[in-house]
Parts: structure tokens; C-alpha cells; sequence
């Protein structure tokens, strides 16, 4: 198996890209710590993984709480004793002109989109620097290289995300820590319904599991090789 007992931090592993990502990682050997505020969908998440003899932590919590995000990182230590892989995947969007977006949208935005991505990597990179290897995998969007009417904070998350992974990867390479950012484009999640006005045809868009198959990808390449900024496109969305 390509990840034997690599110990998996995901963040919003509930559903969506987060989902596919646990559960593909899992079964390449990962053992699992996953994050969201959903419990129902974590309990459901861990099962699955249990059930093909996989194992799974999980957190009910929020990425953009402190308190929550050190205290996934903790445990999973206590629990696994280091930490191989960290994915920022919990993220959303609201679709609004900016005039109509208020300020606590605006919060909650940048709270989990950036804030979230910010104190698990503060948390998570101690002990990655310690065993002087790991990988950071942050869930940005193409979003976050261009320009998007009525997704402008959104958007800006995601600029965010991809400066702070790039400068980060900059910071820890000498660790033999990769970093980084994959963007994708239109996914069939939950995130499409919510965020998107006249979203592409499902069928057109990406799967959660090409994304899981991306960052697989990225995990798994020879330590000496890093894949630090990625564009994962849906080939013919019309
Ligand atoms: P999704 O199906 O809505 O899943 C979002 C995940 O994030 C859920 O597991 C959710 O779990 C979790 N989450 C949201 N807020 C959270 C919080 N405060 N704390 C902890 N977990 C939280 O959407 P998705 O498409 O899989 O999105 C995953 C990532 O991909 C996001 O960063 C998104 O920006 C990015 N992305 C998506 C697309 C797309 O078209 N779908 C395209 C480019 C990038 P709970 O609700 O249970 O907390």
C-alpha cells in the first residue's frame, strides 16, 4: 500500500473532497485522524473505515476554534505519536455581490477558509519539523488564481491559502516538509449546490474522488519531489 501507517490529518472529512480523500487514503494504509462539525457524518465516516479493516480518529469540531484544532493535534499525537500528513480541505463559499454579503459572512469566511488553514499548519508543523519529514496538501480552488464575480471574498480566501502555502513551503522545505496548494476546479459536491449560481452540469464537473486521486498523487511522490502548486481542471465542463 502507498501510505503503510502514515498517520492522515483531514479537516472537513464529513462529506465532499474531504470525504473521498479519508477514504482513499485510508485504504492506501493512512490511519485517519479526520475534523468537522458534523458528528453524524464523522461516526459514518469511521465505520466505513473500520469496516475495511482501516483506523479513524474523529473530531466533532470547528477549524476555525483554537481550542478544537489543538486539541485534533494532541490527540492524534497521543493517539499515533507524529503526524505524516496534514490536509486543509474544510472550507465554503457564499455566492453574493459584495455589497450584499455581511460582515459576519465575511468572518466566517476568512475564519474557516484561512484562519482554519492558518492554526492547523501553526499546530501540525512543530512536530513535522521534529521527525523532519511530512506533507502539507491545502484544498484552495482555481478560485483562488483568478478573479470571480459575486465570489469575491471567497475568492480571496483562497489567494489567501495559496500565498500562505507558498510562502510556507518556501519556510520548511529545508525540514523535508512539502507543502501545497491544489486548486480545483468545479467539483460535484455539496459546495456546488450551496455556492454556485448556474453551476456546469454534474456529469461535466470533477468528482471528489479525481481530487483524492490528486492529492494522492502529491503525497506519494519520492521524498526529494514536490509538487507545490497544482490546477486540477474538470476537461470539458460545457
Ligand atoms: P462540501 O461537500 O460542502 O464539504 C465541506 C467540508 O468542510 C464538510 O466536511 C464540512 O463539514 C467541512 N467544514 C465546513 N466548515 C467547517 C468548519 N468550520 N470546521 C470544520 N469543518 C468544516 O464541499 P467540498 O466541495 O468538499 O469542499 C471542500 C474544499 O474544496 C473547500 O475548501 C472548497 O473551498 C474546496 N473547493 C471546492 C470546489 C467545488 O466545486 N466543490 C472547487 C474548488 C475548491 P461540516 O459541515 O460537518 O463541518
Amino acid at each position: 500500500m502507498l501510505l503503510d501507517n502514515k498517520v492522515t490529518i483531514v479537516t472537513g472529512a464529513s462529506r465532499g473532497i474531504g470525504k473521498a480523500i479519508a477514504l482513499l487514503f485510508a485504504k492506501e494504509g493512512a490511519k485517519i485522524s479526520a475534523i468537522a462539525r458534523t458528528e453524524e457524518d464523522l461516526k459514518k465516516l469511521k465505520s466505513e473505515i473500520e469496516s475495511n479493516n482501516g483506523t479513524c480518529l474523529i473530531f466533532k469540531g470547528d477549524v476555525s476554534n483554537e481550542k478544537d484544532v489543538k486539541n485534533a493535534v494532541e490527540k492524534t499525537i497521543e493517539q499515533f505519536g507524529k503526524i505524516d500528513i496534514l490536509i486543509n480541505n474544510a472550507g465554503f463559499g457564499i455566492y453574493k455581490p459584495v455589497v450584499e454579503l455581511t460582515v459576519d459572512e465575511f468572518d466566517s469566511m476568512v475564519g474557516v477558509n484561512f484562519r482554519g488553514v492558518f492554526l492547523f499548519t501553526k499546530y501540525v508543523l512543530p512536530y513535522m519539523m521534529k521527525q523532519n519529514s511530512g506533507v502539507i496538501i491545502n484544498i484552495s480552488s482555481i478560485a483562488g488564481t483568478l478573479g470571480v464575480k459575486n465570489m469575491a471574498v471567497y475568492a480571496a480566501t483562497k489567494w489567501a491559502v495559496n500565498g500562505f502555502t507558498e510562502s510556507i513551503m518556501h519556510e520548511v522545505r529545508e525540514y523535508n516538509i512539502r507543502v501545497a496548494s491544489l486548486c480545483p476546479g468545479s467539483v460535484d459536491t455539496n459546495f456546488s449546490n450551496v455556492a454556485g449560481s448556474n453551476p456546469p452540469a454534474r456529469n461535466k464537473v470533477l468528482k471528489p474522488e479525481d481530487v483524492a486521486q490528486t492529492a494522492l498523487l502529491i503525497a506519494t511522490l519520492p521524498e526529494r519531489a514536490m509538487l507545490s502548486h497544482l490546477i486540477l481542471r474538470p476537461t470539458n465542463p460545457k
